[in-house]
Protein backbone atom coordinates (compact mmCIF):
# COMPACT_ATOMS: atom_id res chain seq x y z
CA UNK A 1 0.00 0.00 0.00
CA UNK A 2 0.98 3.51 -0.66
CA UNK A 3 3.30 4.85 2.10
CA UNK A 4 1.29 5.83 5.22
CA UNK A 5 3.14 8.94 6.77
CA UNK A 6 6.06 10.61 7.16
CA UNK A 7 8.08 13.01 9.86
CA UNK A 8 10.55 15.49 9.56
CA UNK A 9 12.49 15.92 12.83
CA UNK A 10 15.90 17.01 13.83
CA UNK A 11 18.92 14.63 15.83
CA UNK A 12 20.06 16.50 18.31
CA UNK A 13 21.87 14.29 20.75
CA UNK A 14 21.70 16.55 23.74
CA UNK A 15 18.13 16.56 23.91
CA UNK A 16 18.33 13.06 25.63
CA UNK A 17 18.75 14.08 28.86
CA UNK A 18 21.12 11.51 29.15
CA UNK A 19 23.86 13.93 27.06
CA UNK A 20 21.96 16.54 27.62
CA UNK A 21 22.53 16.65 31.19
CA UNK A 22 19.76 19.69 32.22
CA UNK A 23 21.19 21.20 28.55
CA UNK A 24 18.14 19.91 26.41
CA UNK A 25 15.61 22.08 28.64
CA UNK A 26 16.80 24.63 26.38
CA UNK A 27 14.82 22.53 23.49
CA UNK A 28 11.80 21.72 25.29
CA UNK A 29 9.05 23.12 22.89
CA UNK A 30 11.42 20.80 20.32
CA UNK A 31 11.38 17.74 22.81
CA UNK A 32 7.17 18.06 22.99
CA UNK A 33 6.91 17.92 19.39
CA UNK A 34 8.83 15.33 18.75
CA UNK A 35 6.85 13.21 21.02
CA UNK A 36 3.88 13.92 19.62
CA UNK A 37 5.17 13.10 16.10
CA UNK A 38 6.76 9.59 17.40
CA UNK A 39 3.49 8.79 18.92
CA UNK A 40 1.77 9.71 15.72
CA UNK A 41 3.68 8.08 13.70
CA UNK A 42 3.50 4.96 15.76
CA UNK A 43 -0.21 5.20 15.74
CA UNK A 44 -0.37 4.76 12.04
CA UNK A 45 1.42 1.04 12.99
CA UNK A 46 3.51 1.21 10.09
CA UNK A 47 5.40 -2.56 9.49
CA UNK A 48 8.06 -0.71 8.64
CA UNK A 49 9.82 2.53 9.05
CA UNK A 50 12.34 4.18 6.75
CA UNK A 51 14.62 6.19 8.27
CA UNK A 52 16.80 8.86 6.13
CA UNK A 53 19.87 9.90 8.16
CA UNK A 54 22.65 11.92 6.93
CA UNK A 55 25.22 10.46 9.16
CA UNK A 56 25.12 7.05 7.74
CA UNK A 57 28.42 6.66 5.22
CA UNK A 58 27.48 9.07 2.03
CA UNK A 59 28.89 9.22 -1.27
CA UNK A 60 29.29 11.39 -4.36
CA UNK A 61 27.49 9.39 -6.39
CA UNK A 62 25.92 6.51 -4.78
CA UNK A 63 23.18 6.41 -2.36
CA UNK A 64 23.58 3.88 0.27
CA UNK A 65 21.23 1.52 1.94
CA UNK A 66 22.67 -0.66 4.70
CA UNK A 67 23.17 -4.18 4.73
CA UNK A 68 22.07 -7.10 6.88
CA UNK A 69 19.90 -8.04 8.98
CA UNK A 70 20.17 -5.46 11.38
CA UNK A 71 22.45 -3.45 13.45
CA UNK A 72 22.96 -1.57 16.69
CA UNK A 73 24.28 1.55 17.82
CA UNK A 74 24.38 3.38 21.21
CA UNK A 75 25.12 7.36 22.53
CA UNK A 76 28.90 6.52 23.55
CA UNK A 77 30.11 9.28 21.65
CA UNK A 78 28.16 11.40 23.33
CA UNK A 79 29.38 10.34 26.98
CA UNK A 80 25.82 8.15 27.18
CA UNK A 81 26.68 4.56 26.25
CA UNK A 82 24.00 3.30 28.30
CA UNK A 83 21.47 4.29 25.44
CA UNK A 84 21.45 1.56 23.08
CA UNK A 85 19.57 0.60 20.02
CA UNK A 86 19.18 -2.43 18.09
CA UNK A 87 16.85 -3.11 15.17
CA UNK A 88 16.34 -5.25 12.54
CA UNK A 89 16.25 -4.23 8.79
CA UNK A 90 13.82 -5.19 6.69
CA UNK A 91 15.51 -6.69 3.88
CA UNK A 92 12.71 -7.65 1.48
CA UNK A 93 11.36 -3.78 1.43
CA UNK A 94 15.20 -2.85 0.56
CA UNK A 95 15.70 -5.36 -2.18
CA UNK A 96 12.54 -3.87 -3.76
CA UNK A 97 13.82 -0.67 -3.70
CA UNK A 98 16.90 -1.08 -5.37
CA UNK A 99 14.87 -3.31 -7.76
CA UNK A 100 13.34 -0.17 -8.71
CA UNK A 101 16.04 2.24 -8.37
CA UNK A 102 18.20 -0.17 -10.79
CA UNK A 103 15.60 -0.15 -12.95
CA UNK A 104 15.04 3.56 -13.69
CA UNK A 105 18.98 3.75 -13.56
CA UNK A 106 19.84 5.03 -9.91
CA UNK A 107 22.75 4.57 -8.27
CA UNK A 108 21.84 2.94 -4.92
CA UNK A 109 23.05 -0.01 -3.09
CA UNK A 110 24.18 -1.88 -0.09
CA UNK A 111 28.45 -2.41 -0.85
CA UNK A 112 30.62 -0.04 0.57
CA UNK A 113 29.40 0.25 3.90
CA UNK A 114 31.82 1.88 6.64
CA UNK A 115 30.17 1.44 9.76
CA UNK A 116 27.44 -0.96 10.47
CA UNK A 117 26.80 1.05 13.70
CA UNK A 118 23.51 2.68 14.01
CA UNK A 119 24.60 7.04 13.78
CA UNK A 120 22.89 9.88 15.53
CA UNK A 121 20.64 10.84 12.94
CA UNK A 122 19.48 7.44 13.17
CA UNK A 123 19.04 7.03 16.46
CA UNK A 124 17.84 10.27 18.15
CA UNK A 125 14.05 9.37 16.33
CA UNK A 126 14.61 5.95 17.49
CA UNK A 127 15.20 7.25 21.49
CA UNK A 128 11.91 8.84 20.83
CA UNK A 129 9.90 6.03 18.79
CA UNK A 130 11.12 3.46 21.54
CA UNK A 131 9.09 5.58 23.89
CA UNK A 132 6.01 5.72 22.12
CA UNK A 133 5.97 1.76 20.67
CA UNK A 134 7.62 0.38 23.37
CA UNK A 135 10.14 -2.42 23.07
CA UNK A 136 10.24 -4.90 21.47
CA UNK A 137 10.08 -2.80 18.44
CA UNK A 138 6.38 -3.68 16.50
CA UNK A 139 7.87 -2.69 13.49
CA UNK A 140 11.17 -3.07 11.36
CA UNK A 141 13.73 -0.68 9.91
CA UNK A 142 15.89 0.63 6.73
CA UNK A 143 18.50 2.75 7.28
CA UNK A 144 18.99 5.15 4.55
CA UNK A 145 21.92 7.46 3.52
CA UNK A 146 22.45 10.72 1.51
CA UNK A 147 25.21 11.02 -0.97
CA UNK A 148 26.20 14.34 -3.39
CA UNK A 149 23.62 13.56 -6.11
CA UNK A 150 21.22 15.52 -7.21
CA UNK A 151 17.82 17.23 -5.38
CA UNK A 152 16.03 15.21 -7.93
CA UNK A 153 17.89 12.14 -7.46
CA UNK A 154 17.01 11.85 -4.04
CA UNK A 155 13.56 12.72 -4.80
CA UNK A 156 13.64 9.89 -6.79
CA UNK A 157 14.50 7.57 -4.52
CA UNK A 158 11.93 7.98 -2.48
CA UNK A 159 9.92 7.48 -5.58
CA UNK A 160 11.27 3.94 -5.29
CA UNK A 161 10.32 3.44 -1.61
CA UNK A 162 7.02 4.78 -2.36
CA UNK A 163 6.60 2.30 -5.55
CA UNK A 164 8.14 -0.77 -3.05
CA UNK A 165 5.61 -0.20 -0.59
CA UNK A 166 2.97 -0.98 -3.19
CA UNK A 167 4.40 -3.21 -4.69
CA UNK A 168 5.08 -5.40 -1.74
CA UNK A 169 1.80 -4.49 0.18
CA UNK A 170 3.54 -2.86 2.97
CA UNK A 171 2.70 -0.32 5.60
CA UNK A 172 5.85 1.91 5.51
CA UNK A 173 6.28 5.37 7.50
CA UNK A 174 9.46 7.61 6.35
CA UNK A 175 11.53 9.99 8.74
CA UNK A 176 13.36 12.12 7.54
CA UNK A 177 15.94 12.93 10.01
CA UNK A 178 18.01 15.96 9.75
CA UNK A 179 18.53 19.53 11.27
CA UNK A 180 18.10 22.65 9.34
CA UNK A 181 21.02 25.71 9.51
CA UNK A 182 23.59 25.43 11.34
CA UNK A 183 24.78 29.13 11.05
CA UNK A 184 21.64 31.13 13.19
CA UNK A 185 23.17 32.74 15.99
CA UNK A 186 26.52 34.57 16.25
CA UNK A 187 26.91 33.05 19.93
CA UNK A 188 26.41 29.93 18.60
CA UNK A 189 28.80 26.83 17.89
CA UNK A 190 28.61 27.83 14.34
CA UNK A 191 28.30 31.39 13.69
CA UNK A 192 25.66 33.49 12.20
CA UNK A 193 25.33 33.56 8.30
CA UNK A 194 21.96 35.54 6.69
CA UNK A 195 21.26 32.47 4.79
CA UNK A 196 20.55 30.38 8.26
CA UNK A 197 17.29 31.90 8.94
CA UNK A 198 16.26 32.60 5.29
CA UNK A 199 16.45 29.03 4.50
CA UNK A 200 15.28 27.73 7.60
CA UNK A 201 12.13 29.92 7.48
CA UNK A 202 11.90 29.02 3.84
CA UNK A 203 11.52 25.49 4.46
CA UNK A 204 9.19 25.39 7.62
CA UNK A 205 7.30 27.78 5.21
CA UNK A 206 7.27 25.10 2.51
CA UNK A 207 6.63 21.70 4.80
CA UNK A 208 3.49 23.38 6.69
CA UNK A 209 2.09 24.06 3.44
CA UNK A 210 3.37 20.50 1.57
CA UNK A 211 4.15 22.39 -1.32
CA UNK A 212 6.85 19.73 -1.98
CA UNK A 213 8.10 21.20 -5.47
CA UNK A 214 9.54 24.02 -3.90
CA UNK A 215 11.94 22.22 -1.71
CA UNK A 216 13.10 20.93 -5.33
CA UNK A 217 13.47 24.24 -6.27
CA UNK A 218 15.33 25.93 -3.79
CA UNK A 219 18.78 26.86 -4.56
CA UNK A 220 21.52 24.53 -3.93
CA UNK A 221 23.75 27.60 -3.29
CA UNK A 222 21.45 28.47 -0.30
CA UNK A 223 21.45 25.65 1.24
CA UNK A 224 24.99 25.02 0.75
CA UNK A 225 25.64 28.55 2.68
CA UNK A 226 22.71 28.08 5.06
CA UNK A 227 24.87 24.68 6.17
CA UNK A 228 21.80 22.21 6.46
CA UNK A 229 22.43 18.31 7.09
CA UNK A 230 18.87 17.58 5.90
CA UNK A 231 17.78 18.98 3.00
CA UNK A 232 18.53 15.42 0.98
CA UNK A 233 16.05 13.70 3.80
CA UNK A 234 13.67 15.62 3.39
CA UNK A 235 13.89 15.26 -0.23
CA UNK A 236 13.78 11.54 -0.42
CA UNK A 237 11.01 11.78 2.25
CA UNK A 238 9.05 14.25 -0.05
CA UNK A 239 9.45 11.35 -3.31
CA UNK A 240 8.10 8.50 -0.69
CA UNK A 241 5.07 11.40 -0.90
CA UNK A 242 4.91 11.82 -4.66
CA UNK A 243 1.68 12.05 -6.20
CA UNK A 244 -0.27 11.93 -3.31
CA UNK A 245 -2.65 15.11 -1.56
CA UNK A 246 -0.32 15.60 2.26
CA UNK A 247 -2.04 16.94 5.13
CA UNK A 248 0.89 18.63 6.85
CA UNK A 249 1.35 20.02 10.27
CA UNK A 250 4.39 22.13 11.29
CA UNK A 251 4.38 21.57 14.71
CA UNK A 252 7.53 23.36 16.02
CA UNK A 253 10.65 25.01 15.05
CA UNK A 254 13.81 26.33 17.24
CA UNK A 255 16.52 28.15 16.61
CA UNK A 256 17.78 28.92 19.68
CA UNK A 257 20.95 26.95 19.79
CA UNK A 258 22.27 27.89 16.37
CA UNK A 259 21.32 25.19 14.61
CA UNK A 260 17.69 24.74 13.35
CA UNK A 261 15.20 21.92 14.50
CA UNK A 262 11.77 21.55 13.07
CA UNK A 263 9.15 18.83 13.81
CA UNK A 264 6.48 18.30 11.35
CA UNK A 265 4.05 15.61 10.34
CA UNK A 266 2.80 14.50 6.95
CA UNK A 267 -0.36 12.46 6.02
CA UNK A 268 -0.58 11.13 2.49
CA UNK A 269 -4.59 10.71 1.17
CA UNK A 270 -5.29 10.38 -2.14
CA UNK A 271 -3.81 10.34 -5.81
CA UNK A 272 -3.09 13.75 -7.40
CA UNK A 273 -0.92 13.75 -10.09
CA UNK A 274 -1.11 17.69 -10.06
CA UNK A 275 1.38 16.49 -7.30
CA UNK A 276 3.70 13.96 -9.53
CA UNK A 277 6.63 16.50 -9.37
CA UNK A 278 8.97 14.11 -11.65
CA UNK A 279 8.64 11.44 -13.89
CA UNK A 280 9.60 8.23 -12.82
CA UNK A 281 13.26 7.37 -14.25
CA UNK A 282 13.27 10.85 -15.73
CA UNK A 283 16.75 11.93 -16.62
CA UNK A 284 18.79 9.34 -16.39
ZN1 LIG B 1 23.03 16.32 11.20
Amino acid sequence: MPVVGAVMVPHPPLILPEVGRGGEREIEQTTAAYRKAAAWLSGLRPDTLVVVTPHSVMYADYLHLSPGDGAKGNFGRFGAPAVRFEVAYDAELRDEILAFAHDRGLPAGTRGERDAALDHGFMVPLYFLRQAAGVPWPFRFLRVGLSGLSFQDHYRLGQCIGDAAVSLDRRVAVVASGDLSHYLRADGPYGFRAEGPEYDRKVMDIVGRAAFSELLDLPEGLCAQAGECGQRSLLIMVGALDGRVVAAEALSYQGVTGVGYGVATFLPGEMDPGRAYLRKGEGK
